[in-house]
């Protein structure tokens, strides 16, 4: 197939069939949330719930330090919750024997709804990709799967190399994570974000190798794609997973 196209390609079309291996599926647990009062401070919302001010910015997509009084912060979740119980009840058994991932690259579907069934069967049977699902993990929008809900694809259960990005090394050695969503219409949710930093801080502690968190167009460049969208918060997402190599 011709990776180039693939984003664009994700969910323009509806796939018939069946997926040899289903995803697994976890819902989300809530991380709860602050109603911002006269004189807080992201600092010290961050001090009082033992999270950081970068996490606060990061699940909330706020820039900066300015909060407004009545505004409702999401609080994040720390990995350890039930939000990852699947997800590490899949990966534990896998310490030792993973693959030696280096990128963890995080796209957007490019449209408004889609679970990884519906993005799996597509990139099987009308990409022809026969690992089927090209990401890693799908994070839900609440559409065709829950709000934040993080699916688990067939080739993390299995170890296989991602299909998300044209690069052959990155796909080699990177984790692919799919954000439901076309962020360069909307926004993703607050639960999806907070999905996304819980797995994230997971897989950095799981995977013994030193990462690269990046975004599609980076790995791609910006004249071939635009995913993640213009509203997924890119600097936010580097600033809370710095590169360590
Ligand atoms: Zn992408």
């Amino acid at each position: 197939m011709d990776r180039r196209r693939f984003c664009q390609l994700v969910g323009s079309g509806i796939a018939t069939g069946t997926l040899g291996l289903w995803p697994l599926r976890v819902l989300a647990s809530s991380g709860g949330t602050y109603t911002v009062r006269k004189g807080d401070t992201l600092s010290g919302i961050a001090k009082m719930y033992g999270t950081s001010v970068q996490a606060l910015r990061f699940d909330n997509g706020i820039q900066g330090d300015l909060i407004r009084v009545g505004q409702v912060l999401r609080l994040p979740t720390v990995a350890g919750d039930n939000m990852l119980s699947e997800v590490r009840r899949v990966s534990e058994p896998k310490r030792g024997g993973l693959r030696t991932w280096r990128y963890i690259v995080v796209h957007h579907s490019g449209v408004a709804t889609g679970n990884a069934e519906i993005y799996g069967n597509y990139h099987l049977n009308k990409v022809g990709m026969k690992n089927g699902l090209a990401y890693h993990f799908v994070i839900g929008n609440g559409t065709k799967s829950g709000d934040g809900e993080i699916e688990i694809g067939p080739r993390w259960d299995r170890q296989l190399n991602g299909g998300h990005v044209k690069s052959s090394k990155v796909n080699n050695q990177g984790v692919g994570i799919c954000l439901v969503g076309n962020f360069q219409n909307t926004r993703p949710t607050a639960r999806q974000l907070a999905a996304l930093n819980s797995l994230g801080t997971y897989l950095r502690e799981l995977i013994p190798n030193q990462t690269k968190f990046a975004v599609h167009r980076e790995i791609d460049g910006k004249n071939h794609t635009v995913c993640p969208g213009k509203y997924f918060p890119t600097a936010q997402m580097h600033k809370q997973f710095p590169d360590q190599w």
